[in-house]
């Protein structure tokens, strides 16, 4: 990969944990990789005051558990002669003389501001960016999800930052999008014939996406409980997977032809009714139980969890799409916290064959299955159906595994460091642009809407199970039922 040019990234909330975990991770495996130039810097911001020692101390900690066997002391001070640490209060328009001052001249350089904040300061630091005269025309900010609560304030957060960068320069990141195995899908889907006939109502049976976490809420329960599953991960991360799913083929790889598919994707959503919302949807929230074998908490006794909450942890819902390609295809969609593995995947279920020449009990029933697995291993593996060795005509499912790690030696690069490394050269492909989220946020409305307006709660499940039984009902209506290969 070639070297990346010059730029200067500000990390607005550099001492976060997502800072800590993903960002300064991602810039420091750049810099391993001999990609940064020594002209290049990073500056974190932050309002505690701390000296460079110190932040470059407590950065070091923070980020080596996630660095592994990446780490060594020669590349991080290598990293650190990058590394600028600024105390400032982001909402303080006066702090940002010290941080024009910090980035001196530079007019021609990429400069990137990652918006590692809560989103109630996105739109101050795009006034004040704005206003200090620090945002050029080769600026770009990245913002995180989600943005905004509903419809509404994603508009207004929107509108905040658009007022300030051209839509050319927002860079909307939803780290699914920069998954290897999720570029690996659009690489299978646009880069092989085989699959594209099949691809469609007549051959598909049903998709579903399922992103699990065993993970509670991690000292988040403030924030998880004003946001819940459905805000913080269906609206976004599975609503994109899904698009990735059922696009059509794009004109070119250019930024706009893709995202115009997945908008075209979104706005073909079947809306759901007041019925439909009781009918399609399953909201969850997770009891004390059991984790890998560890008793855990109950969702409403977490710290900052209200007790009375109705906040789901878990959202399932069936989509369908009312486009020739998929009408009468049911895409089921499921998160949740608290689940038995750590588990994110994409299974398409093709249709049994038409007539099982060897009989029922030989086929086994076994149809073709593709499954995209992004956690916890990263991998594609295609089901068909084979005879096993011996005299019986017996058939059996084998799966034709692309294993990434065998088949490609090189390092694979984090979602993240993909996603940094697309912003710094300014590609928006794997980006969100506003009316994709725009499209998304009206098409979940009714949902919340609903969910609002009753007394319902979410139903029961047990930390450690795969949500409520109703779930499962979602498919067993159909006749289906979830993926349990994993
Ligand atoms: P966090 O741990 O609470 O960190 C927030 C950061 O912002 C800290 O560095 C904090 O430092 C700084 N900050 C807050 N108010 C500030 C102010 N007025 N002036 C200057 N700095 C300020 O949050 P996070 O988990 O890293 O999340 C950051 C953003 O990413 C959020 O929008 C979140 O929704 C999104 N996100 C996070 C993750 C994740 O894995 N963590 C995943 C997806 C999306 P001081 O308090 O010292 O100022």
């Amino acid at each position: 990969m070639k070297s990346l040019p010059d730029f200067d990234m500000v990390l607005l909330g550099g001492t976060g944990d997502l800072a800590m975990r993903k960002l300064l991770p991602a810039l420091y495996q750049q810099v391993k990789a001999g990609r940064v130039s020594p002209a290049s810097r990073v500056f974190a911001a932050a309002r505690k005051e701390m000296t460079q020692a110190e932040f470059m101390a407590l950065a070091e900690a923070a980020c080596r558990p996630f660095l592994g066997e990446a780490y060594d002391a020669e590349t991080w001070s290598a990293f650190a002669e990058r590394v600028n640490y600024l105390p400032m209060d982001v909402r303080d328009p006066g702090s940002y003389g010290a941080l024009g001052a910090a980035l001196g001249g530079h007019p021609q350089r990429i400069r990137v501001y990652y918006y590692a904040t809560s989103p109630e300061c996105f739109a101050p630091m795009s006034a004040h960016l704005g206003a200090a005269g620090l945002i050029s025309a080769h600026s770009r900010v990245v913002v995180e999800k989600p943005l905004g609560h509903d419809l509404d304030s994603s508009r207004a957060i929107n509108d905040a930052i658009g007022g300030h960068f051209a839509e050319r320069q927002i860079f909307r990141i939803d780290h699914y999008l920069g998954k290897e195995p999720v570029q690996n899908l659009l690489a299978l889907r646009f880069g092989n014939v085989l699959f594209e006939p099949l691809w469609r109502r007549e051959w598909v049976q049903d998709v579903q996406i399922t992103v699990a976490e065993q993970l509670g809420m991690e000292g988040r329960g403030d924030f998880y409980d004003r946001t819940g599953a459905l805000r913080d991960m269906l609206q976004n991360h599975l609503l994109q997977l899904l698009c990735i799913v059922a696009m059509e083929p794009p004109t070119g790889s250019d930024p706009d032809a893709v995202r115009d598919e997945k908008l075209k994707v979104l706005r073909s959503l079947k809306p759901f009714t007041a019925a439909e919302v009781a009918a399609k949807t399953v909201r969850g929230q997770y009891q004390a139980g059991a984790v890998a074998g560890q008793p855990v908490a109950a969702y409403a006794e977490e710290p900052g969890v209200s007790e009375q909450s109705r906040t789901e942890t878990f959202v399932a819902v069936k989509v369908e799409i009312d486009t020739w390609r998929w009408a009468g295809v049911p895409f089921f969609l499921r998160t949740g916290k608290r689940m038995p593995d750590k588990l994110a995947e994409i299974v398409i279920n093709f249709r049994p064959v038409p007539h099982p020449i060897f009989g029922e009990s030989a086929h086994g029933g076994r149809a073709n299955r593709l499954i995209i697995r992004m956690q916890p291993d990263e991998s594609m593996r295609l089901y068909l159906v084979a005879k096993q060795p011996g005299e019986a005509m017996a058939l059996q499912p084998v799966n034709l595994n692309l294993d990434f790690a065998e088949s490609f030696r090189d390092r694979r690069l984090e979602a993240y460091e993909r996603l940094l490394i697309d912003a710094i050269r300014g590609k928006l492909t794997l980006f969100v642009r506003r009316d994709e989220q725009e499209a998304a946020w009206s098409w979940v409305k009714p949902i919340l809407d609903q969910w609002e307006a009753g007394d319902d709660r979410p139903m029961d499940y047990g930390a450690g199970g795969w949500g409520p039984a109703a779930s499962s009902a979602l498919l067993s209506r159909d006749g289906l039922a979830w993926n349990e290969e994993y």
